[in-house]
């Protein structure tokens, strides 16, 4: 089920339709329930904050729940509690900041989301030149796919030692106009080769820098 149907909620919706789940979408915007209707399993105008409404919905035998819900956090925070007074175990939530975050989780919402600060601090990593793609997995853990730095051009992996020397695990290679391929010890960087590594964003942004 997928409470709020704004951007954040639709997408997460029309994707999960897409991959073969049966999807329930509420919203208690009339425009958007228009708008969704045929595109869903079931579309409902419905305000989400009440236990009964979300009984009533059938909201049990759903696997999970998704409260999409970001400007308001009053509704946000209720539709979490309702939820979790419903039994349901696997609720996802959208926040606006740390403290709505904070909230959501002692309310009971099991994974908490934060989708426009996490595109803000992706799109700030990108814009190194050298970063072509990057995921951050919290914990300060990242895994980046970038531009081969020039100090290990030509020279196999163990001989580079990026773990040793930079503390980033090389896990794939990219050349152009072919496929990736695992990352082994002796493979050999060229080039305009692309890497994707995994380490500390720290490393990540400090290794994508180096040169000769
Ligand atoms: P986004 O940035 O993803 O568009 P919004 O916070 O703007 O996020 O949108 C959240 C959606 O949730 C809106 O479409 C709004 O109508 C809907 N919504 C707000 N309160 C409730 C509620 N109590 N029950 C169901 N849907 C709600």
């Amino acid at each position: 089920m997928v409470i709020g149907l704004g951007r954040f909620g639709g997408a997460v919706a029309l994707t999960l339709e897409r991959m073969g789940h049966e999807v329930l979408g509420a919203d208690t915007d009339p425009r958007l329930v228009h708008e969704f209707a045929g595109q869903l399993t079931k579309v409902v105008e419905a305000d989400c904050t009440e236990m009964a409404t979300l009984d009533q919905l059938g909201v049990a035998d759903f696997e999970a729940a998704v409260v999409a819900i970001g400007t308001d956090i009053e509704a946000s925070v209720l539709a979490v509690l309702a939820l979790c007074d419903l039994g349901i175990a696997n609720i996802w939530a959208k926040a606006n900041n740390d403290k709505h975050a904070r909230i959501l989780e002692r309310t009971g919402a099991r994974h908490v989301v934060f989708p426009e600060q996490r595109m803000g601090e992706r799109v700030a990593h990108l814009l190194n030149e050298r970063l072509l793609d990057f995921l951050a997995f919290g914990d300060d853990f990242a895994i980046a796919r970038l531009k081969a730095p020039d100090p290990i051009v030509g020279l196999p992996l163990m001989t580079s030692e990026c773990r040793k020397k930079f503390s980033v695990t090389v896990v794939g290679v990219k050349r152009t106009g072919q496929d990736f391929i695992h990352a082994v010890p002796d493979t050999i960087i060229f080039p305009d080769d692309e890497l994707v590594v995994s380490g500390r964003i720290e490393d990540i942004e400090r290794f994508s820098a180096i040169h000769n």
